[in-house]
């Protein structure tokens, strides 16, 4: 892998863009091979979790997950600007949500809803 940067989803997106070029893949050509590609590392992450047994191999399977989730940002046009801008958006928008404004249902944190009665 080529130069850090100490930001480790842009390092992952550089490396990531690079292995293609390497390869000469177009990612924008192949879109659907992309998401085959992210569904079976999706599906291995989950038999990994589910397994449960071996952290190191859930890790490795997550991060296979993030390399093709990248994958199919390239392959839509999506560029490594934009996708780091996007996760940081996500965590701000996740840090802003509190026990004010969410609640935990169902395993999920979803928007409070206030029913009037
Ligand atoms: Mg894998």
């Amino acid at each position: 892998m080529g130069e850090h940067t100490g930001d480790s989803l842009r390092d992952l997106a550089k490396s990531t863009r690079a292995f293609y070029a390497r390869f000469e893949v177009a990612p924008e050509t192949q879109l659907q091979g992309f998401i085959t590609n992210f569904n079976e590392e999706v599906f291995e992450l989950v038999q990994a979790a589910l397994e449960g047994t071996d952290k190191r191999h859930i890790a490795e399977e997550a991060a296979d997950v993030f390399v093709t989730a990248i994958g199919v940002c390239f392959a839509s046009g999506i560029e490594i600007d934009q996708i780091v801008e996007q996760v940081y958006a996500v965590a701000a928008k996740n840090d802003a949500k509190s026990h004010e404004t969410h609640v935990v249902k169902d395993g999920k944190i979803r928007r409070r809803v206030n029913i009037q009665r």
